[in-house]
Order: structure tokens, then sequence, then C-alpha cells
């Protein structure tokens, strides 16, 4: 798996991100087919030139198809198109174009230095002490930036990078950013932009190219790449890394794609009648089984890793790609730093044609090492499961309680280690937290619907897996009961951020909650070693409470600064007192209130859990 990364990564011979390489002096075309029998590129002076000069690839090594152009070549455009079976196929910007033209038809020749903003040459990561330390937070440049009246840019890269917009992800204390998809993707029309659509972008069409609808100008191939870069800097000079959301599962179509127009079929996976199977229910499914899809996916990884400095990956329908192309893009990204993140979705949409055995679905994410999978195993057991309204642990149903045990030690069976383990209960998809409590405990009033929110994002934010929040949870966001908002107009979409200080206490209780994770090594041990060490659920009595966990972290010695903590998260709507061990603690939380410098002080005995509510307690 590593020599594949190697070669990869540091073989130009065989590169396929060296479709376009430029310089003043010449430009060279390396474009990848074992199929064609000719083929050229077309050079377009501009993207209304009626033809374009037609340059002829000769075949070279590894089926790839190679010209050099000399002179400087930077403005123009070109599309590459390949000869078989005695026609000519139909253009495309070729897989790996690195600048495109509006709605990216064209590729674009251009100086990728010269797309740098100033400073980039010191744009560093923020520093990662450990995985589990991590507070990902969820968010679309859309429903982040429209609604926020202190920001400039609504609906573009340089809003996120605006002072507002970063402000308030300090304030909540998050490590990480992660943007929903952020690579050239076909459902907006980019000449169009002020029609106001929305789309979430699940369809990829340039892999390599940042979105246009999110640069201030389209029709300028170097501005999105510039303003992409400028948000990555500004994010990082804040202290915050940045996640892509990456979707190599599927295209936006097959065929008349770039990757199907390049080489009919071969990276996809293809039913025995001649159908393109569909793992991802999007009308295909990619193969990174096959040799160069894979090569191809590690690459542009790395090639995102590198160009835009990303810090980490989220992949789409992981269940899609085979564990091997995971594990050795694993192993490329730790040439770069292996500090950059790798985690995605371990499952598929429907059924993909691959065995099952060797995908990279959840239930194999340990033979993955430092790959992490998103738990619908917490989520479901703290919120229900999106396939029905019930409630779960956190609305009022104790028989999720075992499940809300296992996922608070990062569900061993399957994680391997807990960062592979990603704890969340929303996200993008299905209901936001407040209309999923909403639609299972509608009868409970208002106050009581808060509670079991805190109550949601405490157990997660306790948990021992790598911890994620979708953006706009703690200002109460609705999405008005819809569940699938992937093209749902900016009203449904957008943060609120009027709920700031309309719904201020919940606000703080989150960041408080951040706070107190981030400020307590024992809620991040970091190892399944050491979680089996120190992790202990205290026995309920007999007759006892079933909606009470006592969740204790204990010998803590050298490892946190509380000597052992103490979680008790009462998901029903009765009080429940319960005999904590022996000690001097500080209240860390109680009660629906929590503060990371204490709510006060008590001593062993008898602890009051209030109805859905959490306390927390750390021996001093
Ligand atoms: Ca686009």
């Amino acid at each position: 798996m590593l020599s594949l990364a190697l070669l990869a990564c540091t073989n130009k011979q065989i590169r396929m991100e060296d479709e376009c390489v430029y310089t003043p002096e010449k430009t060279t075309f390396s474009f990848w087919s074992n199929e064609a029998e000719q083929m050229e590129v077309l050079i377009y002076d501009e993207t209304d030139s009626q033809m374009g000069e037609t340059i002829s690839l000769q075949k070279g090594e590894n089926d790839f198809w190679t010209a050099t152009v000399k002179g400087d070549q930077a403005g123009k455009y070109y599309t590459v198109r390949s000869f078989r079976n005695g026609e000519w196929g139909l253009e495309s910007p070729g897989i790996f174009a690195k600048a495109v033209s509006v709605n990216g038809q064209y590729a674009a020749i251009i100086d990728l230095k010269a797309t740098n903003p100033e400073g980039w040459e010191n744009d560093v990561r923020p520093a990662m002490p450990d995985p589990t330390d991590i507070v990902v937070y969820e968010t679309h440049v859309r429903d982040y930036t429209m609604a926020n009246p202190a920001i400039e840019h609504k609906g573009k890269f340089l809003g996120m990078a605006e002072e507002p917009s970063i402000k308030h992800l300090q304030e909540l204390g998050i490590t990480h950013l992660q943007i929903l998809p952020m690579f050239d993707y076909g459902s907006i029309d980019e000449t169009t932009l002020e029609r106001n659509r929305y789309n979430w972008g699940y369809d990829p069409v340039n892999y390599n190219v940042p979105e246009g609808g999110y640069s201030t100008n389209p029709a300028d191939p170097a501005c999105r790449i510039r303003e992409a870069k400028q948000m990555i800097q500004a994010l990082h000079a804040a202290g915050i890394r940045v996640v892509m959301d990456v979707v190599y599962n599927h295209t936006y179509d097959a065929n008349g794609c770039a990757l199907g127009r390049v080489v009919p079929n071969y990276f996809y996976r293809m039913n025995e009648d001649g159908t393109f199977a569909n793992g991802s229910g999007c009308g295909n499914e990619t193969a990174s089984d096959h040799e160069m899809m894979r090569q191809f996916m590690i690459e542009s990884v790395c090639y995102w890793a590198r160009e835009y400095h990303i810090d980490g990956f989220r992949f789409d329908l992981m269940g899609i790609h085979d564990q091997e192309t995971m594990n050795a893009i694993r192993a490329a990204l730790d040439e770069i730093d292996p500090t950059i993140l790798t985690y995605g979705e371990g499952w598929a949409a429907m059924s993909p044609a691959y065995p099952y055995d060797s995908l990279a679905m959840k239930r194999w994410t340990y033979k993955m090492p430092r790959v992490g999978a998103f738990s619908d195993d917490i989520r479901n057991a703290l919120i229900g499961s999106p396939f029905d309204h019930e409630r779960g642990f956190a609305s009022g149903n104790a028989a999720c309680r075992e499940a809300l045990m296992n996922g608070l030690i990062a569900c061993p069976e399957w994680s391997g280690e807990p960062m592979q383990h990603v704890s969340y209960i929303t996200c993008h998809d299905n209901y936001c937290l407040r209309d999923r409590i909403e639609v299972s405990a509608s009868e409970e009033t208002e106050e009581t619907k808060l509670r079991m929110n805190k109550l949601a994002q405490t157990a997660v934010l306790v948990s021992q897996g790598m911890t994620f929040i979708y953006g706009g949870e703690e200002l109460f966001r609705t999405k008005m009961g819809i569940d699938n908002s992937y093209q749902s107009p900016d009203s449904i979409n957008i943060i609120p951020w009027e709920n700031k200080v309309a719904y201020a206490d919940l606000f703080d209780y989150y960041r408080q909650m951040i706070a107190i994770r981030r400020a307590h090594k024992g809620f991040r041990l970091g190892s399944a070693e050491a979680v089996a060490a120190h992790v202990e659920f205290l026995p309920l009595m007999e007759n006892e409470n079933e909606h009470l966990i006592v969740y204790r972290i204990k010998d803590l010695e050298g490892i946190d600064n509380a000597k052992s903590l103490v979680v008790l998260l009462n998901g029903g709507a009765e009080q429940v007192e319960f005999p904590v061990p022996e000690a001097d603690y500080t209240v860390l939380a109680h009660d629906a209130q929590a503060d990371v410098n204490g709510l006060g002080q008590i001593s062993a005995g008898w602890v009051v859990v209030e109805p859905y509510s959490t306390t927390i307690l750390a021996e001093n």
C-alpha cells in the first residue's frame, strides 16, 4: 500500500495530476487513456471560440498521451478528446483540470503560483495535539454566510474568511471546520447566480477545482482558486483547520462527464448487463478498485492537501470505496502530514457492485487504521434512527441505554481506536436536532425540548470518539421539518444568527461543553487501551430508573487535572438520585447549565440529576 502511495505522489512519469503543466516557456499535456486509438488537445483563445487549435498527443509509457506546446500559453483554455471505434468522442476538460472556465466546461491554462494570496508561503496548519481533541463543525458556504448581516461576501468563500464568520467559530471553540462540497459541482449554473439557487453540491464535475459559485467571479479561472485559498488562510490564521467534503463515489453523470468521456466506463463499476452500478443512489458508482481510479483519488486528495493546504477529508459514501484504496490514501497523506484527517460515511446508499468484505464499510473500520467512520450507533442511541420517528435516550427512550453506553466508549467492536469513531447526532443529512426532537417528542414543552437538545449534544462531547457538530445547532436552527434540504431555498438552510440573542443560553451551553471537553483529557483518552483501563459504568441499583447512565473515568492522575470524572446522564422525565464515590468534586454541569470553571463544589453522597439533563463532576 505504501509503495502504491509513493508511486502516486512522487513518480512524475505517471502522475495523473500532470495533465497540464504550465511554465512561461512551454505547457506540457499528459492524459491517461488505455483505450484511445488517437488523442488530441484543442486549445482555445477564448471560451466562445468556434474551434480550437488541434494538438495531437503521442502515446507514451503506461498509456499516457503527451504533447508540449511552446510559448506562454497562460490565459488560454483547452479540452481533450479521444478517438476510438472509428469516431472522435466528445471534448472534456480532462479528469484533472486544475483551473476551469465558468461551469467547468473548459480547462484553463494558468500559473497556479499566481493564484496564491499574499502571505500564502507563510500559511501553516494550526497545531493539532491529538485526534480525539478534535471538535468538527460542519457547514455550507451559503448556510453560514447568507443571513449574517455583518458579512459582506454572502454565499462566497470570502464571506467565510470575514472576521464575524471566524469570530463565531472561535467563540464556540471548535478545532476543525468541515465544508460541504467546495469542489466544482454541476447543480448550480454559475452564469445565473443572481437567481439565488441553492444546492449542497454532491454532484461532482471537476474534482480538483473549487466551485465557481462560491467565488466573486466564476468566469475568471484564477479567482475561485485564489479566494478558496484566502478562506483557508484566514481560518488557519485563526487556529482553525479545514476539512473538505470529498465525493469520489459518483459523478454528476457518468459518460457525460470528464471521467466517462476520456475513457468510457473504466472509472465506474458496471453491471453484467452493461448498465452502471448504482451504490450511490445517484445513477452510478465509481470503481476505486480499478487501478487508475484509485490513483486518481490518491493524487486528488494529495493535490488539495499540498496546493490548498487542506487539513482533512470527509469521504461521502465511503462504503462504496474499497479498504485498500482508503489505506493507500492514508499512507499517501502521511507522506505530506500525518495530522491530516481522514474519515467518512461507512455506508452506501444502495448495494455497491463489489464484495462487501472488501469495502470501507463502518463494520470494517478497524481494518483501516486512522480512517474514521461516522457513528450512526451513538446518533441513533441518542435521538433515534432516521428511518423512524422514535425517541432516543436523550428524548426519553430508556431502551437505547446500552447502545449509548457503547457509543460513549467509541464502539470498540468496529472502531479500532477511538479517533476512528466520529461521535455525532446530526449533520446536513436528515433532520437537524431541533426538528428531530420536534417530530419525535412534539408534545413536550419547548423548555423540555431544549433540555433534550443539550443532553444529546453533551453525550457527544463527553464521548471518547472524535466529535462532530452540525453548524447552526448551537443557534437552535430549524429546517422547518425538511429532512433532506439539499436543494431547499436559503430560507430553510440558513443559520439563524438572530438566535444568538434569542437562544443565548443554548449557545453558551454548547460553548461551555466544548470548553469542558477540551479542558479534560479524561473525555478523550485517545486509545482503546486507555478507554478500557479508565472508563467504567457504575451499576444501577435494583429497580432503579433505567433512564440513568453513570459514566465514570477514573485513575486520571497524570492524565487530567481531575482525579476522576463522573458523568450522570438522565434521559428521563423524573429527577433521579445516585450515590457517587466519596470525594470532593467541582460541578461542571448540572440542570442544563454548564461552566468549565465550575458551577460549585460538592462532596460525596447522593447526587441529584434533574430531568433530561447531565450532571458532570470533576474530582478535585
Ligand atoms: Ca460548478
